[in-house]
C-alpha cells in the first residue's frame, strides 16, 4: 500500500480486507474489532484517527501513551476512544495504565493480575483482560506457555475484579502471513477447550490476535480483536 495514501484510504482499505477474510471464512463482519494501534504516531494523527471515527486505540508504553492519552481527554466524553494496553505491562506501571486503559492485552503473570485487581478495587472498577499466551514458544515473545494456561486461569479467580475475556497471542513474524495459521489456529483451539472444561463460569469470547502484516489470516482463524498500526495509521518518523 502506498505510503501516500490518505488515513481515509487506509481505512477504507482494512475494511475490504476483512470483509472479503470474512467472506472466505464464512464469518459476520459485526464478530471483528479493529483496535488501531498509535505507538508509531503523533498527537495530531491520532486526533485525525479518532474524528475518522475509529473507536479503539491500542497503546504498547504507558511513557509513550501519555501525551495522546491526556490531549484526547479534552474530547468531550461521547467523542473519547476507548484504550487498550497491549505492550508488556510492569507492575509499578499499573497505577497509571488502569482507570485510563479500559482493556488489558498483555495479563501474563499473577503478580500483574494482583497489582490489577488492587488497583481496580481501589477504582471499584472491573477491568476486562486478555491473556496473553506464547503460543509459538518464541523466547523473545511475552505469555503463558498453553500448558500453565487452565492453572493460571483457576487463580484468577480470587480476583473478582479481573474478567478475563479472552486470549492473546502475537504469531512470529513470517515473510508469508499463511505461516502464522497454525499459530493463531491453536490459540482458538485452546480458547475452546478452555470453555469445553467447564473451568470458567462465563466463557472466553474474545481472541485477540493479528496484526498488519497477518491479520486476515487471524480472522479466518477466529480472531475477534485485530491490532493493526503500520497498515492503519501509518508509521511515522520519531
Ligand atoms: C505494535 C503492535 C501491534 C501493531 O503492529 P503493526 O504491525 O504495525 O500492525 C500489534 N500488537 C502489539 C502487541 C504491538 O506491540
Amino acid at each position: 500500500m502506498s505510503l501516500l495514501s490518505t488515513l481515509a484510504e487506509r481505512i477504507q482499505e482494512v475494511e475490504t480486507l476483512i470483509t472479503a477474510a470474512c467472506e472466505r471464512s464464512g464469518r459476520s463482519k459485526d464478530e471483528i474489532h479493529v483496535v488501531a494501534v498509535t505507538k508509531y504516531v503523533s498527537v495530531d494523527t491520532v486526533r485525525d484517527v479518532v474524528n475518522h471515527h475509529i473507536v479503539h486505540l491500542g497503546e504498547n508504553r504507558w511513557q509513550n501513551a501519555k501525551p495522546k492519552w491526556e490531549a484526547l481527554q479534552q474530547l468531550p466524553e461521547e467523542e473519547q476512544p476507548v484504550w487498550h494496553y497491549i505492550g508488556s505491562l510492569q507492575t509499578n506501571k499499573v497505577k497509571d495504565v488502569i482507570g485510563k486503559f479500559t482493556y488489558i492485552h498483555s495479563l501474563d503473570r499473577l503478580s500483574l493480575a494482583e497489582a490489577i485487581a488492587e488497583r481496580a478495587d481501589k477504582l471499584g472498577i472491573t477491568v476486562p483482560c486478555f491473556v496473553q499466551v506464547n503460543v509459538s514458544g518464541e523466547e523473545s515473545k511475552q505469555g503463558l506457555m498453553p500448558e500453565a494456561l487452565p492453572d493460571f486461569l483457576h487463580m484468577l479467580r480470587q480476583y473478582p475484579s479481573i474478567k478475563p475475556i479472552g486470549l492473546m497471542t502475537m504469531a512470529p513474524f513470517e515473510a508469508e502471513a499463511e505461516e502464522t495459521r497454525p499459530v493463531f489456529r491453536s490459540l482458538r483451539h485452546l480458547r475452546d477447550r478452555i470453555n469445553e472444561s467447564g473451568l470458567l463460569a462465563e466463557p472466553l469470547t474474545e481472541l485477540s490476535m493479528g496484526m498488519s502484516n497477518d491479520f486476515t489470516v487471524a480472522i479466518e482463524e477466529g480472531a475477534t480483536w485485530v491490532r493493526l498500526g503500520t497498515i492503519l495509521v501509518g508509521k511515522e518518523e520519531a
